[in-house]
Order: C-alpha cells, then structure tokens, then sequence
C-alpha cells in the first residue's frame, strides 16, 4: 500500500529538544511548509513509554497532531553502543538526567566501554525513527540510521547530545566538529527524512 501524501502547508515539529527542531526545520525548509514546535504551541510532552524508536515516534507524533489539529512530525532517535548490547538506545535522553547533562552522558557511555576492557568494539550507530501523523490518527513511520565509531576525549561544539563522541564511517571529525550541513546530509535523521520525503512528498 503505498503511503499518505502531505498536502498540507503547516505542520507540527513535535519535539521539545531545541536540537531536534532546528535540524528538522532545516530539513523541511527547501519544501516551503511552514514549522510550529511543540514548544511555541505550548503542547504536553508525552512519556515515551514505548520500548522501541518507532513506538515513541508514533506515540509524540499522534499525541500532537491530535492536540494541535494539525499533521505533527516526530522523531525518536538515539545512540545504539554496539558492544552495550545497544544502550543507551531509546534511554538515550535519559542518560542525561534530569538536568539534560551530556557531559555526564558520555562519560557513562565511556565509563561502561571502559568496564567491557581493553580492545572494546567502539562500533555504534544512531538512530532515528520519524513519524508523519494526521490528526485523524494515520501516521508513516520510517527509519534511519548512521555508522561509526566512539572516540574519548569528546570533540567539537556543533551539534547536541552526543555529538562530540561520534565519528562516522569515511571520516576522522565527529559530528561535534562537523559543519551542520555535512551532518544534514548523512545523519540518520536525513536517512528518515528522505525516505519520509520519497513516499509522502509528493
Ligand atoms: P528522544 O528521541 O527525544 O528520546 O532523545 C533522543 C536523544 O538521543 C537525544 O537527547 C540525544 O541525546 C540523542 N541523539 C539523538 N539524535 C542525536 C544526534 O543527531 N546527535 C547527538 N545525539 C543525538
């Protein structure tokens, strides 16, 4: 079945992460649609009670088309550490704490590399799933992802989270030092995102 298309002018960025939102906005803003935040229209901030990236992207994306009235695009996305079986993963935001501490983030991240001894795969990936919903209750959901390595000490001040500790595949600068719009193009929202565009876009 092929997917719903957008028609609309207006959609909902529905993430409370600054980050998040600038980057979405900077994706969207080539197909002139015009971007509310979830912020701006002061909408609730669901739990992500899901267990996986696509349940919570549904979840915050449906939760704001349905409050707002209007097409909502989420994202749920983190970083999956291979030889951590995949953590932090969907608690990615929830390693930071309450006070949203990436610092302290990444030196868990190291801190629990370290525990697994010398010679660790520093292998991991990010992740992100993205979801269109309508406030009628359909969504497209797609997902995205980018390869690379952890390095320590972090680098770099461009970006959000853990930026500063990956390196992807094919480069020797991590997403922290990189140029936001080298990052657009390879990250694995843009992975999501041109699939979302491929098949919603018309
Ligand atoms: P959530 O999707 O709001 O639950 O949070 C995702 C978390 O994953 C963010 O707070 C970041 O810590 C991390 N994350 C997701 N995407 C990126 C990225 O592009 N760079 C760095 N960290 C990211």
């Amino acid at each position: 079945m092929s997917a719903r298309t957008f028609t609309g002018t207006k959609l909902v960025v529905a993430s409370h992460n600054e980050g998040k939102v600038r980057e979405i906005r900077e994706l969207l803003a080539p197909f002139g649609v015009e971007t509310l935040s979830a912020r701006e229209l002061d909408l609730p901030e669901p739990d992500e009670t899901g267990t996986t990236f696509r349940a919570n992207a549904e979840l915050k994306a449906l939760a704001a088309a349905t409050a707002a009235n209007l097409p909502a695009l989420s994202d749920d996305s983190g970083l999956a550490v291979t030889a951590l079986g995949g953590d932090p993963g969907i608690f990615s935001a929830r390693w930071a704490g309450s006070t949203k501490d990436f610092a302290l983030a990444m030196e868990k991240v190291e801190q629990a590399l370290r525990a697994k001894g010398a010679g660790t795969d520093r292998s991991a990936k990010f992740i992100c799933a993205m979801t269109l919903a309508w406030p009628d209750g359909h969504m497209e959901t797609f997902q995205g992802e980018v390869r690379g390595a952890l390095i320590w000490p972090p680098r770099g001040d461009n970006g959000f989270g853990y930026d500063p500790l990956f390196v992807p595949v094919g480069h020797d600068i991590t997403f922290g030092e990189m140029e936001p719009v080298k990052k657009h193009a390879m990250s694995h929202r843009a992975d999501a995102f041109r699939q979302l565009i491929d098949a919603c876009f018309a």
